[in-house]
């Protein structure tokens, strides 16, 4: 493509709401161009790079089997209806009505669809086991759009479906995901880790998430770095000591004004924040939730979701409802004489011997606190886990980093092929639902992700595989017409050979030219200047400092090697 006649608005300066690297330099190089929170507008640019993506993921998808369908984004709600996701999936669903007073919503994610497909169209055993994937636009009304491309309301995603007869089917299916995502991903130029993830009621290891860490990244990521154990925090665990004092004092009132907070009680009754519990009150499906952890720990809100299968997300009660359940202020709750519908103990706090806890009266919190002997609730794991904390399987220390979600795989089961009704003949001639998994890729948040981890202060650095274009010649003397001569052949000579080109054939100065090849990020800048008098061009790869001159008849050769080389190492 020739930049004299391409619509590739580069700034010198971006302004607005711009928090992250990546977001900054789309705008910059003229990848992106916002029309509404969270909504963008691709130019040919980043078009381009997002269409090499596509193809990384359409490839290695083929490869693994799976059959490419394209599906409606409009789907009507009767749809999510039989799914009970209607309501369920809550204000983030885009609705909208037709004339006839239709309801519809705009797809965040197909499993209805695709269910709806099955059930319609594979009637067998001997169909099975079947993958679709589609790349298609995606809708999500998120709370909290940010970071352009990583956090949209609209967005491109690849999302597959397994279609298999049963359990051991269902394995072989995510396991071949879980491979060809890795494959993705680093044919991409991306680092992403594979870590556990929670997968709702369904539990077990039945989801991954690929990350790539970041320090900008919206998730935590909890790793061992002795034994390599890797899990989102929702989902990760950690070592539980037992309990080894059985020596109960016996269980005392205290009179505790002002004592509200942990640092408080603590400090109050001068022991370590570790010989305390807090009992936290939250509400949701309409029930009264009382979960209690160790004073300095905070509530795995997902965990607790999960363990009580609620449809509804946690969320801490209002001082009416908290005051009802423990009838006293803010600040006393504790496990004896609580009025709620579950108390939810985190087995360390139930380890505890002697702890300290609110007394559910004004000013007060008791001492000597035993589970068993002085309260019994629901016992499970609710605590969040801090770094530091034991490895579950090695008991090394834990860590803590920061990640963004790439890639999501999760094994349904039968969850929407019973809920939908869909199902297949087996080998006997019984109706029996499909054990399904899907599997997603954020592909317009793994372009933002590439460019998040490949720039410098000067712009982009696209990985070969996905720049938009491989090379890019610069003119240094519009005015030269050798100059011009030598770089339009080199243009056509390059095309010929099937290298994606860009020839800046602008009428700028030298300076300009070369801030934008740094801020474009095309793998291979030659220059076409003063050197062609030797019968040479400047050739500077941008990941490199280095420049070379060599000899203009080499150039094509050069520029496919340097291709084939790429090829190899990511491919
Ligand atoms: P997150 O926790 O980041 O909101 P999610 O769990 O909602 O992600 P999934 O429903 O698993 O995401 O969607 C599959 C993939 O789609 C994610 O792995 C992510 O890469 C991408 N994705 C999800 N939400 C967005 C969004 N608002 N903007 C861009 N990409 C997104
Ligand atoms: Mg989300």
């Amino acid at each position: 493509m020739k930049m004299s006649n391409m619509l590739m608005p580069t700034l010198r300066e971006v302004s607005g709401d711009v928090e992250i690297e990546s977001h900054r330099l789309m705008l910059k190089a003229g990848l992106i161009r916002k029309m509404a929170s969270g909504v963008y507008n691709y130019l040919p640019l980043g078009l381009k790079a997002l269409r090499q993506i596509e193809h990384i993921i359409r490839t290695e998808m083929n490869d693994a089997g799976a059959q490419e369908i394209l599906a409606s984004a409009l789907i009507p709600s009767e749809l999510w209806e039989e799914s009970g996701r209607y309501q369920a999936y809550g204000p983030e669903l885009m609705r909208l009505k037709d004339r006839n007073n239709h309801e519809f919503c705009l797809g965040p994610t197909h499993e209805e669809v695709f269910t709806a497909i099955a059930r319609q169209e594979i009637k067998s055993y001997k169909q099975l086991p079947i993958n679709l994937y589609q790349i298609q636009t995606k809708y999500r009304d998120e709370i909290r759009p940010r970071y352009g491309m990583m956090r949209s309301r609209e967005f491109l995603m690849k999302d597959a479906y397994s279609f298999d007869k049963d359990q051991a089917g269902l394995d072989l299916s995510f396991n071949i995901m879980k491979e060809t995502y890795q494959r993705i991903f680093s044919r991409c130029g991306l680092k992403a880790i594979g870590v556990e993830a929670d997968s709702g009621s369904i539990g077990g290891s039945n989801s991954m998430e690929f990350m790539v860490p970041s320090v900008v990244g919206e998730d935590d990521i909890v790793h061992c770095p002795c034994c390599h154990y890797t899990a989102n925090i929702e989902k990760a665990t950690s070592y539980l000591e037992t309990r080894t004092n059985t020596d109960w004092l016996e269980l005392t009132e205290v009179f505790t004004p002002k004592v509200h907070t942990i640092e408080e009680v603590a400090a109050f009754f001068n022991v370590d924040a570790k010989q305390t519990a807090k009992t936290l009150i939250y509400t949701a499906d309409q029930q009264t939730i009382a979960v209690m952890v160790r004073g300095d720990r905070e509530v795995n809100d997902v965990k607790v979701k999960n363990f009580l299968n609620l449809t509804e997300d946690i969320v801490l009660a209002d001082e009416m409802t908290l005051e009802a359940c423990t009838h006293a202020k803010i600040g006393f709750a504790g496990p004896i004489g609580l009025n709620v519908d579950h108390l939810l103990v985190d087995e360390e706090a139930a380890g505890l011997a002697n702890m300290i806890v609110g007394a559910n009266q004004n000013d007060k919190h008791y001492k000597n606190v035993n589970y068993s002997r002085d309260f019994s609730g629901e016992i499970g794991d609710f605590r969040l886990v801090q770094a530091k904390d034991l490895c579950p399987h090695c008991q090394a220390p834990l860590e803590i980093s920061r990640g963004t979600e790439v890639g999501h795989i999760f094994k349904l089961g039968t969850k929407y092929s019973k809920a939908m009704n869909a199902s297949f003949l087996d080998e006997n001639g019984k109706a029996q639902p499909f054990v399904m998994g899907c599997y997603g890729i954020g592909v317009s948040r793994v372009l933002a992700s590439i460019i998040e981890q490949h720039h410098d202060d000067k712009g982009i650095i696209w990985p070969k595989n996905v720049a938009p274009y491989q090379v890019m010649i610069l003119i240094m003397n519009m005015k030269d017409k050798q100059q011009i001569k030598i770089a339009e052949d080199l243009y056509t000579q390059l095309k010929k050979a099937n290298i994606e080109v860009l020839l800046d054939d602008r009428n700028e100065r030298a300076g300009v030219k070369f801030n934008d090849a740094d801020l474009l990020g095309i793998p291979l800048r030659i220059t076409v200047g003063k050197s062609i008098t030797e019968h040479q061009v400047e050739i500077k790869a941008r990941h490199e400092q280095d420049l070379h001159y060599i000899d203009i008849d080499e150039v094509v050769c050069y520029c496919e090697n340097d291709r084939s080389a790429s090829d190899l190492l990511e491919g």
